[in-house]
């Protein structure tokens, strides 16, 4: 949410409570015989607000609510206006305020909802995460409260507790895409993959395909288990399967499936690529390039060379550099290529725009799955 600049505030608050005085009092004759009683308080908290002491005006303003219905509304719009301005320790007070008061039971589940948002603001997990719960076994906010939880366990990399919080949104109709509960899946796969347990790695991808299929992030898992069993050809062939589905792949995974292909193998295994990805429409010819220029495979370029010049005659940046230096050996052009490959970033999550030199099936910055795209982007400075 954008800063608001201070006036903008307090012109906000100064009007919410307007309202609550409004709303309780009605602006009728009960309002005029009440003013006299309240004129102190009210003065006194607009007189906080312009001197900058929103403490001391919210201390006025909770004095002066009450809670009946007409300042429920307002008490919950003060307390996210706090929350959205980051100032969780003000929305805590607010909604603490609220719970204190003796609330009908559906204004109650929205106050402990409302005061959880505000601990998961503040960073508070453990706070946030047991009134999530607490709101989750009831009824009215259940959907609401489930998927705030599934993000909390996903924070805390729980992939147990953030599987079965999908499986509960599911049954309310109101689960993400089923490829979420097949990543979960793949990160408790990788898990038990990391410990040496491969049956239970297996037994759980397995599972992941029955969420989503196909789904390529499991065809990787079950090629590192085919090459940890010494099943070269099999790995080679998930792994190449995998980046068919998924080309973005290629930046992290081209270097593994030449190692599989080995010392022998390699420029067959490029070749076929190459001659894949030009009879796909898609974009993942030049990303299959650019990835293997970032290897920079000296054994292999001969092969490389007519593609690099394809995809050098449409891009103007790659056309500058080679027309910067005339003289340059083609080897020379494809070194200096890859060398600003490898240093680029070539991943950029399509829902925040975070950047980074490795793929992620979850974004860092904005936690979403699938966002990442591929993007190398040769820059020239
Ligand atoms: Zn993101």
């Amino acid at each position: 949410m954008p800063q608001l600049p201070p006036f903008a505030w307090i012109l906000i608050v100064a009007a919410l409570v307007v309202g609550i005085l409004a709303g309780h009092f009605g602006w009728g004759s009960r309002w005029t015989r009440r003013m006299g009683r309240l004129h102190a308080d009210y003065l006194a908290g607009l007189d906080y607000l312009i001197s900058e002491q929103p403490d001391r005006a919210l201390d006025s303003f909770l004095k002066l609510m009450d809670t009946n219905l007409d300042t429920l509304e307002t008490h919950f719009a003060l307390g996210s206006l706090y929350r959205r301005r980051g100032e969780t320790e003000r929305a805590i007070r607010v909604h603490r305020n609220l719970l204190s008061r003796n609330l009908a039971p559906e204004h109650r589940e929205q106050a402990l909802l409302a005061l959880a948002q505000d601990y998961l603001r503040a960073g508070l997990l453990d706070r946030a995460e047991g009134l999530f719960q607490q709101v989750s076994d009831g009824t009215r906010l259940r959907g609401r409260a489930l998927e705030a939880l599934r993000g909390i366990y996903e924070r805390q990399r729980d992939w147990v507790q953030a599987l079965d919080a999908h499986r509960q949104l599911d049954g309310l109709g109101m689960a993400p895409p089923l490829s979420v509960a097949a990543h979960y899946l793949c990160e408790l796969a990788t898990y038990h993959l990391d410990r040496g347990d491969v049956d239970e790695a297996r037994h759980l991808l397995r599972m992941a395909r029955r969420e989503a299929a196909p789904f390529p992030r499991a065809a990787v898992l079950r090629a590192q288990i085919a090459e940890r069993a010494g099943q070269m050809d099999l790995a080679a062939r998930l792994l190449t399967w995998a980046l068919e589905l998924a080309p973005k792949l290629l930046y992290d995974e081209l270097a593994h499936l030449l190692r599989l292909a080995g010392e022998g193998g390699r420029e067959r295994v490029l070749v076929e690529l190459l001659r894949r990805a030009q009879l796909r429409a898609g974009g993942d010819f030049k990303g299959l390039v650019y990835a293997a220029l970032a290897l920079s495979p000296t054994d292999a370029l001969g092969s490389l060379r007519e593609p690099i010049e394809l995809v050098v005659a449409r891009e103007p940046t790659l056309l500058a550099i080679r027309q910067s230096a005339p003289q340059a050996t083609f080897e020379q052009f494809a070194a200096q290529v890859g060398a600003m490959l490898a240093r680029a970033e070539s991943y950029r999550c399509a829902d925040c725009g975070f950047a980074a030199r490795r793929f992620y099936w979850q974004c860092p910055g904005c936690h979403s799955w699938d966002g990442f795209e591929a993007c190398a982007i040769i820059k020239l400075r």
